[in-house]
């Protein structure tokens, strides 16, 4: 295998021979889009009649006034097409295939965000789509397994190992395997093989660029530290890539579930749980035992539920530009009841660990500091476990009216 997609010591393409070449003809369509401006031209156009880009940048004035420390702005990656940041890396992929002349995509997901949004994406480019995921996901993301099937993916229940998203990844690398000619798999996150953590981290880069001139114009200055939550870590990437030569300071937000010592998390780097391994086709920290087996993971938060992460951010986590945090769940919820309730915005569970992070350290910053929060999606999703979590009375009748009248 050459040395190309390394970061530090992370990343390479551990695959199959028979995808060689699949993955060599990527990289070259990846190459060349990238080295011609009318495709990012093409993509930026697609983002903005589509997925209503460039989103915004809210300052958040009562939760400024909440902490009394920094100022604190955030970034609307909520107010994409399907509700999160995902959207831009599936449009991309999708232009992608459109030049690459296949007819169909496949892709894995966990919580079903990025089934949706890649449905969604083959609806409009008229590709042939489906979806892998794990029999437990699909039974406990019925809503989202509803929205797939009727935008017109077919979605196959995993039934390999736990029967999540895991699993979910190896079944579409084996539909990969035996359709190579006409399918592209359209990876959810800045993982897997090369090119995988460079393209999707460069299509999600249109956060942080529009990100860094947002800022500039909004507060005249830089901000002190940018936040976001790190599942497979394209969000993290997306806005961190606007900032790497900035005098600023990366903070991602880990899931740290029932805390790091109850061993119920999803934190490979800020837990020191991870250590270096090899799986899904590259070299990262993954949660895993002695025997390189994998670890069960937890999170209230589905889309950071996952046992490896970029290997781009393994490297800046060894090199110290990106500083590793997590937050618990418990915090999270907190977090989210106050953002809702101080600026009527939802954010995603997932969002919510970076806004959980950013609170513990917003009152120790001063007037003058600014501190920039990636709202990476929208959390209606999230209804069922916020209702739970909130414990909500009038909700539980709800469902349960709702359950008896299908038994009638
Ligand atoms: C999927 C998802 C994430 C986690 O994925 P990353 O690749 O780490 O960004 C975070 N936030 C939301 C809203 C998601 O849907």
């Amino acid at each position: 295998m050459e040395q190309r997609g390394y970061y530090g010591r992370y990343g390479g393409a551990f695959i199959p021979e028979i995808l060689v070449s699949t993955l060599d003809d990527l990289v070259s369509a990846f190459e060349e889009a990238k080295a011609d401006p009318s495709f990012w031209q093409e993509y930026e156009e697609i983002m903005h009649t589509y997925s209503g880009r460039p989103t915004p940048i809210t300052y958040a004035e009562n939760l400024t006034r909440h902490f009394g420390g920094a100022r604190i702005f955030i970034k609307r990656e909520d107010l994409n097409h399907t509700g999160a940041h995902k959207a831009n890396n599936v449009m991309g992929q999708g232009l992608l295939v459109k030049r690459m002349g296949k007819s169909r995509v496949i892709a894995e997901t966990g919580a079903g965000q990025h089934g949706v949004a890649t449905a969604t994406m083959a609806a409009k480019y008229g590709l042939e789509c489906t979806i892998y995921m794990g029999e437990t996901d699909v039974l406990r993301q019925r809503p989202n397994v509803f929205w797939m099937e009727h935008l017109g993916a077919k979605v196959v229940p995993v039934t390999d190992g736990s029967r999540i998203l895991k699993d979910a990844i190896n079944e579409a690398f084996r539909d990969w395997v035996s359709n190579m000619d006409n399918t592209h798999y359209v990876l959810g996150t800045a993982c897997g093989p090369h090119p995988f953590p460079e393209m999707v981290s460069w299509f999600q880069s249109i956060i942080g660029r529009e990100a860094r001139k947002q800022i500039l114009a909004l507060a005249g200055r830089l901000p002190t530290r940018v936040y976001a939550c790190v599942g497979g870590g394209s969000n993290a990437l997306g806005i961190f890539n606007g900032f790497m030569n900035d005098p600023v300071e990366l903070v991602g937000a880990e899931a740290a579930g029932e805390g790091f010592h109850s061993g119920k998390h999803a934190s490979r780097i800020a837990s020191g749980d991870g250590s270096p391994g090899v799986a899904q086709g590259y070299k990262t920290y993954f949660l895993q035992n002695e025997d390189g087996q994998m670890n069960e993971t937890h999170s209230v938060a589905a889309g950071l539920d996952y046992i490896g992460v970029s290997p781009i951010l393994a490297s800046l986590g060894d090199s110290d530009r990106v500083r590793f945090e997590g937050a618990t769940d418990k915090e999270v919820v907190n977090a989210l009841r106050l953002t809702m309730k101080t600026e009527g915005l939802i954010p995603a569970l997932e969002s919510a660990h970076a806004f959980a992070q950013a609170f513990k350290e917003a009152p120790a910053l001063s007037g003058d500091d600014i501190i920039l929060i990636n709202q990476s999606g929208r959390g209606d999703k999230d209804i069922f476990t916020v209702a739970d979590a909130f414990d909500d009375p009038h909700w539980k009748t709800f469902i349960r009216q709702k359950a008896e009248a299908y038994h009638a």
